[in-house]
C-alpha cells in the first residue's frame, strides 16, 4: 500500500482506556502525570473518562462506555485521523463480553500507525518520549490511492 503522512500537532489527542481490573492502575498513571496530560487534549471511553475526570479534574471528551460501542467511536475517530496516541491499559487475564470490539481497536490502530502503549512500562516510555511535546510527521496509509486503485 502507497503511504502518506500525517502531521500530529504539538499538543496530542491522547485516548485513554482501561478494562475494569485495570481502572486503577490507569488512574494512578493519569495522576502522576497528570501536569504533562493537561496540554494534551485528552478522550477516553465513558467509564474510564468520567472516573479520570471526576479523580483528577483533567476535561477529557468522554465517548459511550467501551462494551457498548466506545471501542467502536474510539476507532473510527482513528480512521478519521482525529486521535495520535492511544493508552489502553486492557485486560489480558480475564476475558471482557466486548472482546471483539477490543481486537477491532487494535487493529484499527495499527492500520493507521498509531502509538498505543499497553501497560504503565510502555505508557512511561510514551509520556517522556521528546516527541511529546514536538510536531511529528507520521507515515499513514495513503487513503486516497488505496481507494484510487479500487475503483480504477
Ligand atoms: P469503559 O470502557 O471505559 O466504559 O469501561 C473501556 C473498555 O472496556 O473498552
Amino acid at each position: 500500500m502507497d503511504r502518506t503522512t500525517r502531521t500530529m500537532a504539538r499538543s496530542k489527542h491522547i485516548a485513554l482506556v482501561a478494562h475494569d481490573n485495570c481502572k486503577k492502575d490507569l488512574l494512578r498513571w493519569v495522576a502522576e502525570h497528570k501536569d504533562k496530560l493537561a496540554s494534551h487534549e485528552l478522550y477516553a471511553t465513558g467509564t474510564t473518562g468520567h472516573l479520570l475526570s471526576k479523580e483528577t479534574g483533567l476535561p477529557i471528551t468522554c465517548l459511550i462506555s467501551g462494551p457498548m460501542g466506545g471501542d467502536q467511536q474510539l476507532g473510527a475517530l482513528i480512521s478519521e485521523g482525529k486521535i495520535d496516541m492511544m493508552i489502553f491499559f486492557w485486560d489480558p487475564l480475564n476475558a471482557v463480553p466486548h472482546d471483539t470490539d477490543v481486537k477491532a481497536l487494535l487493529r484499527i490502530s495499527a492500520v493507521w500507525n498509531v502509538p498505543v502503549a499497553t501497560n504503565r512500562a510502555s505508557a512511561n516510555f510514551m509520556i517522556t518520549s521528546p516527541l511529546l511535546d514536538q510536531e511529528v510527521a507520521i507515515e499513514v496509509p495513503d487513503y486516497d490511492s488505496y481507494l484510487a486503485e479500487r475503483i480504477n
